[in-house]
């Protein structure tokens, strides 16, 4: 597995480009913003992007949603919790967060522990709710991509639509917490960090 991490759109949300070396096919989790920037990289990598995967609904993630779809043909997918969010920007915040609108429907509804195939390359779902109802995030090999749900030194907001404290406390102990101290995670903004040093510096995750 080889991976790209592109900050994207006005937010710099981390965009993560994940491909199977051999065949060169791909999967770009959240396209924030910026398609001309993640396309280049995409063309110079020689990359076949077969999937748009989301770790929530949020407009700062979903930027460059239609273009990728567009462009490459590639299936959006996202949990069943956030796909009604997707369709409407009074509820992906697109509208608000200065972007233009996106309101688009995912081609699959993705669900806990299904696994998704690019090449040889699998990437297993991890229902993390609490961010938003149908957040998510990537485990492959030793790295999580977490989505805003569990940052370095910090934690997703949850006072936006769907969003709830206690629900993501307990994502992210029992889901993340559980795997190995050093088990790479890759959030959906800012620097990556482990699972080893969360556990023992996150202020939102001491006991
Ligand atoms: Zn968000
Ligand atoms: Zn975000």
């Amino acid at each position: 597995m080889e991976y790209k991490r592109l900050p994207l759109g006005i937010y710099q949300a981390n965009c993560y480009i994940i491909w199977d070396g051999e065949s060169r096919k791909a999967a770009v989790i959240d396209p924030g913003g910026d398609f001309e920037e993640l396309k280049m990289f995409i063309e110079n990598n020689g990359l076949n992007v077969e999937y748009i995967i989301l770790t929530h609904g949020h407009g700062d993630h979903i930027g460059a949603v239609s273009e990728v779809k567009k462009y490459y043909n590639a299936q959006i997918l996202i949990h069943e919790d956030d796909y009604e969010m997707l369709k409407k920007s009074e509820k992906n915040y697109s509208s608000q967060m200065g972007y233009k609108k996106v309101e688009i429907e995912a081609d699959k509804k993705l669900n806990h522990g299904e696994i998704i195939r690019v090449g040889n390359v699998s990437l297993e779902v991890i229902h993390t709710p609490g961010h938003t109802r149908g957040s998510i995030c990537i485990k492959c090999e030793n790295k999580i991509f977490s989505g805003d749900t569990l940052f370095a030194g910090s934690i997703g907001r949850t006072d936006l639509e769907g969003g709830s404290f206690e629900q993501i406390i307990a994502s992210i102990n029992e889901k993340l917490l559980v795997f190995s101290d050093d088990t790479e995670v890759y959030p959906g903004h800012g620097p990556s960090t482990t699972i080893g040093t969360e556990k023992k510096y996150n202020p939102f995750l001491k006991v």
